[in-house]
C-alpha cells in the first residue's frame, strides 16, 4: 500500500486513519502489508523509534536521479511500514501546505518522488506483492510509473495488479502539463484516456486510469462520484470506469476509538453504563472554560470537530449562527482550515462565552475528549465520502445529527419518532433551516431521557469495525488475483 499519511505517523484527516487501520484489519484475516508512508516531520503519537539503518535507492526521475531512503518500522505481525524519505522533501511543517495554507510549490514533484519510491521497495527488497494499493492522488502515479516507464515482464512489480482508492475526490492533484518530463514521464500520458486534466494533468486521473480496480469509501459516494453534482468534473473520467469502481465503508479503529478504553478520558464509559458520560461533559465543560455545574450538564452540548472548508458545510453554521446561539445549549468545537470559519468559530465563542469555546488547532486528545463528552456531534458536510466523526459519535453515545450525503447517509439511521429506532438525525436539503428543523428534532427527544438513551444505545450497538470492510477489500484483491491478466 502507499498512502501520504498514515497513523501513527501523519495526519491531516480520515486518510490517515484508514491507512493506519486497514492494514491492522487485513493481517487479522491472514494477510500481510507493507505500507508506504512519506517520512513526514510531524507524528500523530510518539511513533516506535527505527529498528535498523535504512534502505537507500536512487531512483531515476525526469532527467536525474533521485536519492531515497526507507525506514522500515515493524507495526504489527504481518504489518510493516515504510517511511520514505528523500531529502529536502517530507521532512516539513506541514503535509500538503505551509504554515498560511497554501500548497508547497514542489508537490508535483514530492509525490512523484513518493509514488516513484512506493514502486522501488518492493524490487529493493525483492519482494514482488500480489497487490498494490494505493490512495488518493498524492499515490496516483504508483500505477503510472508502473504501467508507463518499468517493463511489463519486471520481476517484482510488473503486472501487478493496481487497487486506487478515492478518498476524496475534490482533491485530484492537478498540475501543469510541463510536469510530465520533469515527473519522468512519457508524453503519452497526456492523453485524454490517461492523465490529461483539462489542459493539464491530474495524478488522481493518472491513479483511476492506470489501476485495473477504482475504490471509494462509502457505497453512497461511489454513486455520487459518477453524476456531475458529485463528480468534481471527473465525473465522466469516473463513468467511463464504473464497471470496476465500488464503494467500501470505511471502519473506524474500535480499540483506539473506545470509550470504554480511552486513555484520553479520566472516566470510562459503556452502553450498559453511561454514567461515565456525565463525567466526560463535566470534564470537557471545565477544560473548555464553560460552566459545568448541575444546570450546564443538563443542557445539551453540541460536539463539532472538522477541518474548517466548505466540504463540512461551516456556511450553513454561518447562516444559523443566530439562531444556533440563542439556543438553551452549550457548544464545544474544534478545528483549523480556512480563516473565515475559524473566525466564524472565534466569534460564536466571542459573542457566547459562557456558552461557547471554540478551539482553532488539531488535537488528538480534544477530539478524543469531545466525543466522549457531547450529547450531540453535528456534521452538516455539503459531500461526505464517508466521515469518521460520526461513527466516533455512534460508539461514544454522541448522537450525531448530519446531512444525508455520501457515507453520513451509509451509517447514521433517521430516527423514527414512531418506532423510536434510529441512531441519530439525518436531513437531506443542503440548507440552514433542514439543518435547524434536524436539530430542533434532537432537542425534542433529549427532553426524553428514556427515548435518547435508546438511540445512545442503538449507535453504540452498531457494528463500525474494520473487519466487515477489510473482508471486501481482500474480495477486490481476490478478484483481481484470479483474472487471466491481472484485470
Ligand atoms: P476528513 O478526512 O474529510 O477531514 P473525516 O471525518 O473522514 O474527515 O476524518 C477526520 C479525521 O480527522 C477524524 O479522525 C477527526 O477526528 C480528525 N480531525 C479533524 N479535525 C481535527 C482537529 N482539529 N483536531 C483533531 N482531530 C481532527
Amino acid at each position: 500500500m502507499a498512502a501520504s499519511e498514515a497513523h501513527p505517523f501523519a495526519k491531516t484527516g480520515g486518510l490517515a486513519e484508514i491507512a493506519g487501520a486497514l492494514p491492522l484489519a487485513l493481517a487479522r484475516l491472514g494477510h500481510s502489508v507493507t505500507i508506504l508512508v512519506p517520512n513526514h516531520r510531524k507524528a500523530v503519537v510518539e511513533a516506535p523509534p527505527a529498528a535498523e539503518t535504512p534502505l537507500e535507492a536512487a531512483i531515476p526521475l525526469g532527467r536525474g536521479s533521485q536519492h531515497v531512503a526507507f525506514h522500515r518500522r515493524p507495526l504489527a505481525p504481518n504489518v510493516t511500514a515504510v517511511l520514505v524519505d528523500a531529502p529536502g522533501l517530507f521532512d516539513r511543517d506541514g503535509l500538503y501546505v505551509d504554515r498560511s495554507g497554501v500548497d508547497y510549490p514542489d508537490n508535483a514533484w514530492r509525490f512523484a518522488v513518493f509514488s516513484r519510491a512506493a514502486l522501488e521497495y518492493p524490487r529493493l527488497v525483492r519482494e514482488r506483492p500480489s497487490i498494490l494499493h494505493v490512495h488518493d492522488w498524492q499515490a496516483g502515479l504508483v500505477p503510472v510509473y508502473q504501467k508507463m516507464t518499468l517493463p511489463s515482464d519486471d520481476p517484482y512489480v510488473g503486472g501487478v495488479p493496481t487497487v486506487c482508492t478515492i478518498h476524496n475526490l475534490a482533491f485530484q492533484g492537478r498540475f501543469p502539463a510541463s510536469v510530465v518530463p520533469e515527473i519522468g514521464l512519457p508524453p503519452e500520458v497526456m492523453h485524454i484516456q490517461a492523465m490529461e486534466f483539462w489542459g493539464g494533468i491530474s495524478y488522481l486521473k493518472g491513479g483511476i486510469n492506470f489501476s485495473e480496480k477504482i475504490t471509494t469509501v462509502s457505497p453512497s459516494y461511489a454513486r455520487e462520484i459518477v453524476t456531475p453534482e458529485g463528480g468534481f468534473t471527473m465525473d465522466g473520467v469516473l463513468r467511463h470506469r464504473a464497471a470496476d469502481l465500488v464503494g467500501i465503508l470505511n471502519g473506524i479503529d474500535t480499540e483506539r476509538w473506545n470509550p470504554a478504553a480511552d486513555q484520553y478520558l479520566k472516566a470510562q464509559y459503556s452502553a450498559a453504563d453511561l454514567s461515565g458520560k456525565r463525567e466526560a461533559k463535566r470534564a470537557l465543560l471545565e477544560s473548555a472554560g464553560l460552566p459545568a455545574d448541575d444546570a450546564a450538564l443538563e443542557r445539551p452540548l453540541f460536539g463539532i470537530i472538522s477541518r474548517l472548508t466548505e466540504q463540512k458545510g461551516f456556511d450553513l453554521i454561518a447562516a444559523a449562527a443566530a439562531p444556533l446561539m440563542s439556543l438553551d445549549a452549550s457548544w464545544v468545537m474544534l478545528g483549523s482550515g480556512e480563516s473565515r470559519y475559524e473566525d466564524l468559530l472565534r466569534s460564536m465563542a466571542g459573542h457566547r462565552p459562557d456558552r461557547v469555546s471554540a478551539t482553532i488547532g488539531f488535537d488528538e486528545g480534544t477530539a478524543h475528549r469531545i466525543e466522549a463528552g457531547a450529547d450531540m456531534f453535528l456534521m452538516p458536510s455539503r459531500f461526505e465520502p464517508c466521515g469518521l466523526n460520526q461513527m466516533y459519535s455512534l460508539r461514544y453515545g454522541t448522537v450525531p445529527i448530519v446531512r444525508g450525503v455520501g457515507g453520513l447517509r451509509d451509517t447514521v439511521r433517521n430516527f423514527d419518532p414512531a418506532t423510536g429506532s434510529g441512531t441519530g438525525f439525518v436531513f437531506e436539503a443542503y440548507s440552514a433551516d433542514a439543518m435547524l428543523q434536524a436539530i430542533d428534532r434532537a432537542l425534542e427527544v433529549f427532553r426524553n431521557p428514556a427515548a435518547w438513551k435508546q438511540i445512545q444505545r442503538a449507535g453504540m450497538a452498531e457494528d463500525l469495525s474494520w473487519d466487515a470492510s477489510a473482508r471486501e477489500y481482500v474480495k477486490v484483491y481476490r478478484g483481481l488475483m484470479r483474472a487471466p491478466d491481472g484485470i
